[in-house]
């Protein structure tokens, strides 16, 4: 097993050997121990494990499981967190580690904007709980300030959001929270693992949805839940292998194979992203082209300190509503029209339809999801083929 603390590795060399736990067959590839249980050689030893499992000593496939074990540490390495608990998916990881760490009379301050499942389970379900919700709007610090009480347990955001691609200064929310005891819990899809500095920055849990960049490829339901070992071990491991969210064997493979090329993607990607954005700026049928990397982003300067490029993701908002979106959607041959992101392939996605669709009027105004909006999620097609697409596309 290769060991990051014992090294000086760069992140590509760690995303490619870390966690990696060989069998006596010395595979190359890491295993899939498709495996929900493990054997005892003894009763005694069966009870001893029971008693205090030592971290390569493995009890059930929902509390562990040698290929779930690689990816955690291999995540973690990455991260730059001292551990990581896998999960099912994304939001297995996002309500794991809300409900692991908040109780009724708690009180949670949270972005209002958010992926519609983590927004109904801060407005939904939490309060169902006796959980108190502050809503703020994500960039305005003065909010952040002005919510956050002695009795704020914790704060919750996406660093940036989806789809209008606002920004959370990480810094700055952490240490308001901090200076009242309270933990940051950060939903960082979007940033992605390769633009992530989450930990440094003061979040003391750090969520992916593996589903996205960590795949990559569009297969796998998957998520992380990431931060330091006490905080991992003893308070969301707990909820996690108790209530079932745990991620299987083969998806945790599916995450290892995804982490060996997650840094070669994201980064091709978001240059093409760069490429596209500027090509598309100032077109004629478009009113906004929202990218985080191009100068005239509001947030900028924050986003290059933060995440040091602007990410895989774009919005652009065509001339004309819900018409013109549908009919440049329709017309795109390259990029599909779906949800995902983060994939291979380029995925167009008209926010206010779909995953904004139950999104009462007043909320999507104020978040600015307006029927002409299409957020595109840049795939790892040629950026010249793909931005003569768009703009075909837009002449329709
Ligand atoms: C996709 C997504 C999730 C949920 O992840 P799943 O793997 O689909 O459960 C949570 N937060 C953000 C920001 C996402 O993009």
């Amino acid at each position: 097993m290769s060991d990051s603390t014992q090294n000086n590795w760069h992140r590509s060399t760690r995303a490619v050997h870390d966690g990696t736990r060989r069998s006596q067959y010395g595979e190359v590839s890491e295993a899939i121990f498709m495996t929900q249980g493990f054997v005892y050689e003894t009763a005694e030893q069966a009870e001893a494990r029971f008693e205090n499992a030592g971290p390569d000593e493995f009890i059930y496939a929902r509390y562990g499981n040698p290929t779930v074990a690689m990816f955690e540490d291999r995540i973690a390495s990455l991260e730059g967190a001292e551990d990581a608990f896998a999960t099912a998916s994304g939001m297995a990881a996002v309500n794991g580690a809300l409900m692991s760490i908040l109780k009724a009379g708690d009180h949670l301050v949270s972005a209002r904007a958010l992926f519609g499942s983590c927004l109904y389970i801060v407005e939904e379900i939490l309060p169902r709980f006796g959980v108190e919700v502050t809503l703020v709007d994500g960039e305005d610090l003065a909010q952040w300030e002005a919510a956050i009480r002695p009795d704020t347990r914790a704060v919750f955001f996406e660093s940036l959001s989806n789809p209008t691609l606002q920004l959370v200064d990480i810094k700055s929310v952490s240490a308001l929270a901090h200076a009242k005891g309270a933990l940051v819990v950060c939903d960082n899809v979007f940033a992605t693992p390769v633009y992530s500095d989450a930990i440094a920055q003061g979040v003391d849990l750090v969520i992916y949805s593996t589903t996205k960049h960590i795949d990559g490829q569009g297969r796998a339901l998957g998520g992380v839940i990431l931060g330091s070992r006490e905080l991992i071990r003893k308070t969301v491991e707990p909820f996690m292998k108790h209530t079932g969210g745990s991620m299987s064997p083969f998806t945790a493979w599916i995450m290892l194979k995804g982490l060996e090329t997650m840094a070669l993607r994201v980064k091709a990607q978001t240059a093409s992203a760069l490429e596209i954005a500027q090509k598309l700026q100032g077109h004629a049928q478009l009113s906004r082209v929202i990218y985080p990397g191009l100068p005239d982003h509001p947030q900028h300067a924050l986003a290059l300190a933060q995440m040091g490029a602007g990410g895989t993701m774009l919005a652009i908002e065509i001339k004309g509503g819900k018409d013109a979106s549908y009919r440049f959607l329709n017309a795109c041959k390259i990029g599909i029209i779906s949800n995902n992101l983060g994939d291979a392939k380029t995925i167009l996605t008209p926010p206010a339809f779909t995953t904004h669709q139950r999104l009462p009027q007043d909320q999507k105004d104020a978040l600015g999801i307006t029927p002409g909006l299409v957020r595109i999620s840049i795939g790892l097609e040629d950026a010249g083929d793909l931005a003569a697409d768009f703009i075909a596309a837009l002449s329709h």
